[in-house]
Formats: structure tokens, C-alpha cells, sequence
């Protein structure tokens, strides 16, 4: 027996009868993406592993665990150094730094849909390869309360614009300051959990060295107690930082955004600084993050780049989709089908089929001669405005009989009269 293959684990496909919904979801982001001034930007696929590694951070989940490389067979090519993208913001930075575009523009808004890569243990709403939709603003211009309040209600209005109720999910914000704020942050939280190291989990206690900030948003029960019991005061703060805090703030409230302050929100990611955000939709359960982003000020001169702030964020589709609860979403109607009473009048569907799509009309036949009822029951699948049917008696009489299918009306027309039948078709 041949082996019948199936998808890898953690991905799937996405099937005809639910790509209505992603093309809606989709049009709608362009859209609403557009009016914000965020033009999009594709980049590959992969990327070099080291890109993302000198990103994200060595210490991040992602880099450490998820990373999905790419292995060459052949010894002379360098793909081994390659890596499925896990995520949107490594690949645009890489690009704007690339294409010079600080040169061209004083804030790059740029935004990308397509799939991400993850070697993750795969659960509801987890998966190895996902959709997000994201957008990145950079530039010497980019360093301002205003965008940041821009971006988050930038990511809100899209999920109101897909159809989501405001009420079925929760604006969570935080601050992690300066990059040197982030250095009296993570004294701040050592010297906090020192005398608590014992009760963490074990990869919490190696975190307490690499990347202590990870053990606020750990899930692990023992380091949640513990986490509550911190004083997070904001006390390790510069008074700019938390300045500019307040403005983001104020700027949300203006435009009457609610969010709730989350001081263990510290994402996983090293590139951070200041603003970060998550939405949560609590009825996902525990995948319940529906986008998340932030702000990032080291990163594009990290990556030999100009000193510029930047702030993105990004959705994920799959997550929105659960969230929606729809699977489906009905096709457009098709204009006409043309339905064959003998084997003789099938050509000359086949040929009128053509013209009427030249003329701009979606059209469809049963290219094997079937019972009128079966080709009917095709018109009806495919909701088709109108039928055309054509036999042997009406190929004699030189014309075709157009059924309306709303109030079932018919009428003969001549065969070859095309500019009557998309007059006909246009109504
Ligand atoms: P992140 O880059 O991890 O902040 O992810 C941004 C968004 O992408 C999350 O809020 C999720 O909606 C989605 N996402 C991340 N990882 C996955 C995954 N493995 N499967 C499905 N969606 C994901």
C-alpha cells in the first residue's frame, strides 16, 4: 500500500471553504493598514540564524527552543545556516538597514502578512507554522508617546474591524523603560528574588542569571506566587521613562482605549525597551494572546544599523480566527452555469462559458454530460444568479434559455448575441 501522507505536526491547510475568511481578513488589514500610512513589505522566508539569534536575544525561548533550521544535503551550499523566520520584526529591520531607507524617509511604516515558523510543542492555537499580520514603525522619527498610543490602537481597531467585540478582549500594557532602565530593572528583580531562588522552577533559576525578566511571566504556579509577592513600583524608572509612560497612557485614554497596567508583562524577547503591549482574549484559554508588540530602540543599530527607535506589533491570524469561533465563510455567488441537455451542446457551452468570462462574469459548467437535476443541483452548490441551458432543441432554434435563479424567470435569447446576455448577466 502507498503511504498516504499528511500534513507535518503543528501545521494545516488551509482549505477552499475557509480561505474566504482569511482573504476578508486580509483586505480588511490592508485597508485599515493604509489609512495608517503602512505600506507593506515582503521578506523572505528564511533568513540567516544568526539574524534572529543577535535579535530576539540568545536567551529567548525562541532562539533557545523553536528555532526550525534549515539542513542542505549537500556539504557546499551554507544553507545550515539558515532558519525558517519565527517571527516579522528580525527580517524588516534587517531590510531597512539593507535598502538605506533611514536615508529615504524619516519614519519607515511598513507591514507584512504571511506565514511565521516555530518548532513548538503543538496545542490548540499553538502551532509550527502560523499567520500573523504585523507592521513596524522605524525611524529617527519614531520616538514618540504618540505612535506608541498610534500602534496599540492601531492593533486594537483591527481586531474591532474583524469583527471582534471590544469586550472579548483585554489591552494589557506595561514599561521596561530605557535600555539603561532595563539594567536597574533587572538589578531591581534580582535583588528581589535572591532569597526566593529555591521556590522558582528550574528553568526560572536559570533564568535568574540570562534573562531574569522572564521569571515575571513564567506560568509555573511556585514562580507565580512568588511574582505576586514583588513590589513591581516603577521605582527603577527614570523620571523621561516614566514620563513617557504617562503620555502613552494619556494619549490611549484620549482616544478612549481601555488597557489594563500588567507589570509583569515584560515579553519574551531582548529587544524590548519601554512600551510593550499584549492582547489577550481570556476565552482562548491558555493560548490566549491574540497580538502582541512593543517597542525597540537598540535594535536596528544593533544590527549595524543606524540609531533609530522603532515600534511594532503583530497579530496572529489563527488565534483571531479561534476567537471569531468561524471556520467558514460562504463563497461569493457565481454569475452563471451553464447546463448541457445533450452531448452535442457541450461545445458550445464549453465556448460561451469562455466569452461570458471574457466578458467579466464568473461562470461554471458540468463538463460531462449529467441529468439536468445533477447540473441544476450544481447551480444551486455554486448559488448561481443564472442558468443558461442549452439542447438539442434550442441549438435548432439558434438560441439558449436564461433562468433567473432569484425569481425564476426565463427567456430565450439568440445563441450568438452576446451583448443581450451580459446585458442580462450585469442585472
Ligand atoms: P509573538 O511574536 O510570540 O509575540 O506572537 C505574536 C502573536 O502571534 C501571538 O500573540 C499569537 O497570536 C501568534 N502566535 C505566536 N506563536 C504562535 C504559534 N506557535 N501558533 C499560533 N499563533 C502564534
Amino acid at each position: 500500500m502507498n503511504k498516504i501522507f499528511s500534513t507535518p505536526r503543528g501545521t494545516t491547510d488551509i482549505l477552499p471553504e475557509e480561505i474566504a475568511l482569511w482573504h476578508d481578513l486580509e483586505a480588511k488589514s490592508r485597508d485599515l493598514l493604509s489609512r495608517f500610512g503602512y505600506r507593506e513589505i515582503r521578506t523572505p522566508l528564511f533568513e540567516e540564524t544568526e539574524l534572529f539569534a543577535r535579535s530576539m536575544g540568545q536567551t529567548s525561548d525562541i532562539v533557545q527552543k523553536q528555532m526550525l533550521q534549515l539542513k542542505s544535503q549537500n556539504d557546499d551550499t551554507d544553507s545550515a545556516n539558515f532558519a525558517l523566520r519565527p517571527e516579522g520584526t528580525a527580517a524588516i529591520v534587517r531590510s531597512y538597514i539593507q535598502n538605506d531607507l533611514d536615508k529615504k524617509e524619516a519614519l519607515s511604516k511598513l507591514f507584512y502578512a504571511g506565514p511565521m515558523f516555530r518548532g513548538e510543542r503543538p496545542q490548540k492555537g499553538r502551532l509550527r507554522q502560523f499567520h500573523q499580520i504585523g507592521a513596524e514603525a522605524i525611524g529617527p522619527n519614531s520616538a514618540s508617546p504618540f505612535l506608541d498610543a498610534e500602534v496599540i490602537a492601531l492593533s486594537v481597531k483591527l481586531l474591532t474591524t474583524y469583527g471582534l467585540p471590544q469586550e472579548q478582549f483585554q489591552l494589557k500594557l506595561n514599561t521596561l523603560g530605557s535600555t539603561q532602565d532595563k539594567e536597574s530593572f533587572s538589578f531591581f528583580l534580582r535583588q528581589q528574588l535572591k532569597s526566593h531562588l529555591q521556590a522558582l522552577c528550574p528553568d526560572c533559576q536559570n533564568r535568574f542569571e540570562r534573562n531574569v525578566f522572564r521569571i515575571l511571566d513564567c506560568k509555573n504556579r511556585d514562580c507565580k506566587s512568588v511574582v505576586a509577592r514583588l513590589n513591581l513600583d516603577y521605582s527603577y524608572l527614570s523620571d523621561e521613562s516614566r514620563q513617557y509612560f504617562t503620555q502613552v497612557c494619556e494619549a490611549l485614554e484620549s482616544l478612549h482605549i481601555k488597557y489594563e497596567i500588567n507589570q509583569t508583562l515584560v515579553r519574551g524577547l531582548d529587544y524590548y525597551t519601554h512600551t510593550v503591549f499584549e492582547i489577550a482574549c481570556p476565552a482562548l484559554g491558555s493560548q490566549d494572546a491574540l497580538g502582541a508588540g512593543g517597542r525597540y530602540s537598540g535594535l536596528v543599530a544593533q544590527l549595524g544599523g543606524p540609531q533609530v527607535d522603532a515600534i511594532g506589533f503583530a497579530l496572529g491570524i489563527e488565534r483571531v480566527l479561534l476567537a471569531l469561533g468561524k471556520k467558514t465563510q460562504d463563497d461569493k455567488p457565481i454569475d452563471v452555469v451553464f447546463v448541457s441537455l445533450d452531448e452535442s451542446v457541450l461545445k458550445h457551452n464549453f465556448m460561451l462559458s469562455h466569452q461570458v468570462r471574457e466578458a467579466g462574469f464568473s461562470a461554471a459548467m458540468s463538463y460531462r454530460l449529467g441529468s439536468m437535476k445533477s447540473q441544476m443541483r450544481l447551480a444551486d452548490k455554486l448559488k448561481a444568479r443564472y442558468v443558461i441551458i442549452l439542447g438539442q432543441d434550442e441549438l435548432n432554434k439558434g438560441v439558449v434559455t436564461l433562468k433567473n435563479m432569484s425569481d425564476g424567470q426565463q427567456e430565450e435569447i439568440p445563441i450568438f448575441d452576446l451583448t443581450l446576455l451580459v446585458q442580462r448577466l450585469k442585472i
